[in-house]
């Protein structure tokens, strides 16, 4: 593995997301205007205006969302996916994935979600690349509106993921994948003895600078401030590290490299100065936003925004599950938020169960 590039060097195309010094969520992967696309069956997808029921409703498409679509599907729930409107969710954002299980030689992002719509839809989930704009869980059947189309169900799975924060600049976009990352859980391991730069001034910035010293050779930390929000400990840890370079006062400019990270331009935000560092990779590390706005109303939320679920996959409303990152900001794997989808699955398909929605008995299918 240390002879391998980070990322593989894979040609992956994410679009520019327009640029601009502030941060950004991750751009859209299709256009929000376009028809949405709707793959799988057999239920019956109604064109703009109509209306669809479900028995279950999963909102989201990223390991989480497909695992439960796989497990409702086989349990003959005929389950209706909302994918989103960047469907597969945040491992389409990289390339290399080296820890979900059953791939020894590793598999990429965008194959691995793939895969596993393939295996959802297989088993007769349908999916609607969409975003669901508004909701009302007010009674059963619950209702949720994505681009004019309102779809009642009898339960939902909420799988909507968090949508990691980016720098917004047009380099960092296209050299996300190739060096450029925001997971540093995932992505340290491509790094072993290369030097590379942290971007951020909370503690998640400082425990992934501290974690980033097992692969690299040196860890530069860049802050645009002289403070940071990170505690006390945290910073004098970082400061006492041998391999850890704090920069405070510098701004990244400029992601450097053409098929690769080979450097930042960054600025003195107190001079104006600017210079280059020559690295290999650039961890953002400046924060996630919970994609929960639609569902603020009616789901209690922690105080970072992520929903709270309570026995499992349970939510403050009857029938409405919680899945994935959407909840989970403590492991932010593949591999967590798809186990969370499995169980909200068997929750959502035994509470249906029990409520008579659906036949008894389909515990031997899973
Ligand atoms: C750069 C990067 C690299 C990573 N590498 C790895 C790795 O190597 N290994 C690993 O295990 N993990 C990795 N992760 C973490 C992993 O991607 C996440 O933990 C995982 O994708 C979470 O799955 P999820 O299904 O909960 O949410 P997400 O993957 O975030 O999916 C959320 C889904 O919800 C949809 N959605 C959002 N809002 C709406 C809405 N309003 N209406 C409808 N749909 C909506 C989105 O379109 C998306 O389909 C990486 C993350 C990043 C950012």
């Amino acid at each position: 593995m240390k002879d391998k590039e980070p990322f593989g060097g894979l040609a992956i195309d994410f679009g520019a997301d327009g640029g601009g010094a502030s941060a950004t969520a991750t751009p859209l992967a299709i256009a929000p205007e376009a028809p949405p696309t709707a793959t799988g069956g057999p239920a019956t997808i109604a064109s703009a205006g109509d209306r669809v029921d479900t028995k279950l409703l999963i909102v989201g498409s990223g390991p989480a969302g497909l695992t439960a679509a796989v497990y409702a599907a086989r349990a003959a729930l005929e389950p209706v996916v909302l994918a989103g409107s960047a469907p597969g969710g945040q491992l389409m954002l990289t390339s290399d994935v080296e820890n979900y299980p059953g791939f020894p030689d590793g598999i990429q992002g965008p194959d691995l979600m793939a895969a596993m719509r393939a295996q959802a839809e297989r088993f007769g989930a349908r999916l609607v690349d969409v975003d669901i704009d508004r909701v009302d869980f007010s009674a059963r059947p619950f209702r949720i509106w994505a681009r004019g189309t309102e779809y009642r169900a009898q339960s939902v799975v909420v799988a909507t993921g968090a949508s990691a924060l980016w720098l917004g600049l047009d380099s960092e976009t296209r050299l996300r994948g190739r060096g450029v990352s925001a997971c540093a859980t995932c992505d340290g391991f491509f790094f072993r003895d290369r030097e590379i730069a942290v971007v951020g001034g909370g503690d998640t910035a400082f425990e992934e600078a501290t974690y980033l010293t097992r692969f690299a050779t040196k860890v530069h930390l860049l802050h645009r401030r002289d403070t940071f929000r990170a505690s006390k400990i945290m910073i004098d840890r970082a400061y006492d590290h041998p391999k850890i370079e704090i920069h405070p006062n510098t701004a990244v400019e400029e992601v450097l490299g053409d098929a690769k990270v080979e450097g930042l331009k960054v600025r003195d935000t107190t001079t104006g100065d600017m210079s280059e560092m020559q690295l290999d990779g650039v961890f953002i590390a400046i924060g996630y936003v919970p994609n929960t706005a639609p569902f603020r109303e009616w789901l209690e939320v922690d105080s970072k925004g992520y929903l709270v679920v309570r026995d499992e996959t349970g939510s403050n409303i009857e029938g409405v599950f919680i899945a994935g990152d959407v909840h989970d900001h403590r492991y932010r794997q593949a591999v967590t938020a798809a186990g969370d989808g499995c169980k909200a699955a068997i929750d959502a398909e035994r509470w249906l169960e029990a409520q008579g929605i659906t036949e008894a008995a389909t515990a031997t299918a899973w």
